[in-house]
């Protein structure tokens, strides 16, 4: 518990998301260079995108289940743009029980081989499908630069993997819940994305088909916050999951998966903090309210404390919590709770007693601008406007900056400028030198082709050649 302020987030933004993301007590280093400890207020904003995505998921048809962490080496192997993408990042058991393996096993970096190789078991015939399955676990891949949530050797995650009799199937189903993470993106963290298809370069190893949301951190970069995957038949033929179709012919099963991660914690941190501190979205916020009672004698105390209780039962339908430590003072409460972004601060003083109100102060509107005094009368219904309202500004601020750090480079030399400061909107031929030249000149990728595309066509603004397609330009997490 500390009350030291953040490096300015204009002036140094790593430093400020670092020391945030620990002095908020998110997460911490591990002994393992590249782990993370996500500690109790981290899992439980954690547990609450959990239980937004695990909803979604549900209500479209899904059902959870379990998968082994230990793959063996040889299921990478059978497809082989898959064993090229993830061989570099591998962590392999060699030894178990003391004894050299026969064969050695990875730690899952993702479970499309293992689950490919039991569906290839459980699925037999056209009333077997679809297969709807989700996972909530953790995968290990061997990250040279990491950073907490952003990019860890070993992050928590889910990983939706489905099968379909059809490709037109499949591909549905990879663009729902491309629409699942934007709706809760949206609606629940308050992080506005775009939705899109990534190129050839970027898509996911083993994929037809990679889709993403792409979300503005607060330096103007890209982090992709959510992929799902239209795999086609590539992991169906390499482990043989056929079924019987109404004709009684054997084929192959469409397959997709679809992933989001504790990356996703990064993502609210970087869209919403600010010098002060975290800004949670209300909807997530492990606390949504934090009372303080003001007080300066014994009988103070007592009077403000009478009101608190009576406050907090008519408050309990709210993640509450009523800071009543007597060692800090105020202002070290109102500075602690803001580093860690409680939405909503009430303040209860003698005077609010008299007078029969309470005092609001809002996280995401500092200083006098956020406070206001409101009647302790249906303080339940007053708190759900003002939270709600706190969820809609913070989304629209959001948007907001992500408009105006948005641009249209008239040509190349623009491009690279722009790439220095924000994202780029621009007609691109699809071609591969064009993108690798982008990067080679700015270190921006193409972050993904928004599905929502502008009427006509235009030149490619790398190479000049006719382009049908706009695509996102941006440096990226
Ligand atoms: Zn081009």
């Amino acid at each position: 518990m500390s009350n030291d302020k953040l490096p300015s987030r204009n002036e140094n933004y790593s430093e400020w998301y670092n020391q945030l993301v620990q002095k908020a007590e998110l997460a911490d280093y591990a002994p393992v260079r590249g782990c993370m400890v996500v500690r109790p207020y981290g899992w439980a904003l954690w547990e609450n995108i959990q239980a937004g995505l695990d909803r979604r998921f549900k209500e479209t048809g899904h059902v959870n289940a379990a998968f082994p962490l230990l793959i063996p080496m040889s299921f990478l192997e059978k497809e082989k743009k898959h064993v090229e993408g993830f061989s570099p990042e591998l962590a392999v058991v060699t030894i178990g029980g003391g004894e050299k393996l026969e064969e050695p096993l990875i730690v899952r970096p993702t479970s499309e081989t293992i689950i490919g190789y039991m569906y290839a078991k459980w699925i037999k015939s056209y009333r077997d499908l679809p297969v709807l399955i989700n996972q909530w676990g953790n995968v290990v891949r061997w990250e040279m630069r990491t950073r907490l949530f952003l990019r860890t050797l070993e992050f928590y995650w889910q990983e939706g993997h489905t099968a379909h009799a059809t490709s037109q199937e499949a591909e549905e189903e990879t663009l729902r819940m491309l629409d699942v993470y934007t709706d809760f993106a949206v609606s629940d963290a308050a992080v506005p994305v775009v939705r899109g298809l990534k190129s050839e370069r970027e898509k996911f190893a083993g994929a037809v088909r990679s889709y993403s949301i792409e979300a503005m951190m607060g330096d103007t970069r890209a982090l992709q916050a959510g992929t799902s995957h239209f795999l086609g038949q590539n992991f169906a033929k390499a482990f043989d999951i056929q079924f019987l179709n109404w004709n009684n012919d054997l084929q192959h099963v469409w397959t997709t998966s679809w992933g989001l991660s504790t990356r996703f914690v990064g993502a609210i941190i970087m869209t919403h903090g600010d010098d002060q501190g975290l800004i949670m979205p209300p909807k997530l916020a492990p606390t949504q309210v934090v009372i303080v009672p003001i007080y300066k004698s014994e009988e103070e105390y007592s009077r403000v404390m009478e009101v608190v209780k009576k406050v907090t039962a008519e408050l309990k339908d709210f993640r509450l919590h009523v800071d009543d430590r007597s060692e800090v003072t105020p202002g070290f409460k109102f500075n602690d709770w803001e580093m860690r972004g409680v939405p909503l601060r009430i303040e209860i003083g003698p005077k609010d007693v008299d007078k029969g109100t309470v005092a609001f102060a809002r996280r995401d509107m500092p200083g006098r601008a956020g406070k206001s005094f409101v009647p302790q009368t249906q303080l339940a219904a007053q708190v759900g406007d003002m939270l709600a309202l706190i969820q809609k500004s913070i989304y629209e601020q959001a948007l907001t900056f992500r408009e105006d750090n948005t641009y249209d480079p008239k040509d190349y030399a623009e491009l690279i400028e722009v790439m220095k400061k924000g994202w780029a909107l621009s007609w691109w031929c699809e071609s591969d030198a064009c993108e690798a030249k982008v990067k080679e000149d700015s270190k921006a990728t193409t972050r993904c082709i928004p599905l929502d595309q502008p009427d006509g066509e235009g030149k490619c603004i790398v190479c000049g050649q006719n382009a049908s397609k706009k695509v996102y330009f941006s440096r990226a997490y």
